[in-house]
């Protein structure tokens, strides 16, 4: 493999990842237990490693969004509990089962389902049920009694945690969240006026977990995000902000080619841009195929030899160009800086999307597979 040297790669701090999951565990307190969110191959900072590395500070649970994803965990001989969030398909059951993961159940029908598991496998299934208090998507949409009744039918299976996820986390502007917490919270009081308390009730992701919405931690937090060093931005009238985390993951790639071109020259497809002076351009290794927004084309910055420096016409599949005129000089080999910071000069997820018109997570997972991980 050392005949080929790296074209675009990201490095991993797992430092960084240590300090943010401590800096999580810090603010919720010891009576609050924290599931780092592993899913999408950790926010493509290598699910493995970064579960690995967070189960030897202490983490005793995982989440993920697929049972494939659990499965790829055991596999790498992860022990902690795994609970896989974003549902299943029938045919997924028996993994569930085999590689030990716990489930969320999304509708009572399928708790039955799973109830019905239990009694074949002769094993007292434990799962996790997620209620929609409003977000309209997965969970069982459904009233006290209803839930009631499903769970004390399910005799089989041992109800551990209950769960809802909010739509507007990040949102102070609307009553949503408090309307969701109220709801789910007045469930969880019938439920447990009948006598059934699960020992997990959770309901918080990070915003929640950087804004201290304490009233919603119950006894887990889910942060995904944070682990990864970023806290979405929120909106409306906003509370202090009680967490604080730092960007793990580095995005670099190397130039392919420094030239001149003359002023008055089209760059790229569709010739989008056109020198306005003598310039410089550097042809760097990493395109949309890599994960550079195609919408930072003539729009976005890269940082070259400590600076930001614009990228020039459309962003392809294989490689970006910039301009490199105002920077010291550069050389196929070297590296640009895509996503972290060299001296003064940063861009983070964030900033990136902002600048794409999208959001910090999909440009952390729109990070392809092709990029390789470096962990330093
Ligand atoms: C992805 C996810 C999380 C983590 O969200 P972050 O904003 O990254 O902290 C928590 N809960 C559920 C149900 C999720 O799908």
């Amino acid at each position: 493999m050392s005949s080929f040297a790296l074209r675009s790669w990201t490095e991993v701090s797992r430092r960084q990842i240590t300090e943010n999951f401590r800096a999580v565990r810090n603010v919720v307190g010891a009576s609050v237990e924290v599931m780092p969110v592993v899913k999408a191959d950790a926010y493509h900072h290598g699910a493995v490693e970064v579960s690995r590395l967070l189960v030897s500070e202490g983490a005793q649970w995982l989440a993920v969004s697929s049972v494939e994803e659990g499965a790829s965990l055991r596999e790498a001989g992860i022990r902690a509990r795994i609970l896989v969030m974003a549902d299943f398909l029938p045919a997924e059951r028996a993994g569930l089962i085999e590689y030990e993961l716990t489930p969320v159940i999304h509708s009572l029908p399928d708790l039955r389902e799973w109830d019905q598991l239990a009694v074949r496998s002769r094993t007292p299934l434990l799962y996790h049920l997620k209620i929609d208090t409003g977000m309209g998507r997965l969970g069982a949409r459904a009233g006290a009694a209803e839930i009631l009744d499903a769970v004390t039918n399910a005799r089989h299976c041992r109800l551990e945690g209950l769960m809802t996820h909010f739509a507007s986390a990040g949102d102070y502007s609307t009553s949503q969240t408090e309307e969701q917490t109220a709801t789910f919270l007045d469930i969880v009081s019938d439920l447990r006026h009948a006598g059934v308390e699960p020992p997990y009730l959770h309901l918080a992701s990070t915003i929640p977990v950087a804004y201290g919405r304490s009233h919603a931690w119950g006894q887990l937090v889910r942060p995904g995000h944070a682990i990864y060093g970023y806290i979405p931005p929120p909106r409306g009238d906003v509370p202090e902000r009680i967490l604080d985390v730092k960007p793990a993951l580095t995005w670099k790639a190397s130039i392919l080619t420094v030239k001149d071109l003359p002023e008055g020259s089209l760059v790229g497809y569709g010739g989008t841009y056109r020198t306005s002076r003598p310039t410089r351009i550097a042809v760097v290794a990493a395109g949309y195929a890599d994960g550079v927004p195609h919408q930072l084309s003539n729009k976005g910055k890269l940082i070259a030899s400590g600076k930001l420096v614009p990228i020039l016409g459309a962003v392809s599949m294989d490689v970006t160009t910039i301009d490199v005129t105002d920077c010291a000089p550069l050389a196929p080999g070297d590296s640009v800086t895509i996503l972290g910071r060299e001296g003064d000069a940063s861009l983070d997820a964030q900033d990136i999307a902002n600048v794409a018109g999208t959001i910090s997570y999909s440009v952390l997972c729109n990070i392809s597979a092709r990029v390789r991980t470096i962990y330093v």
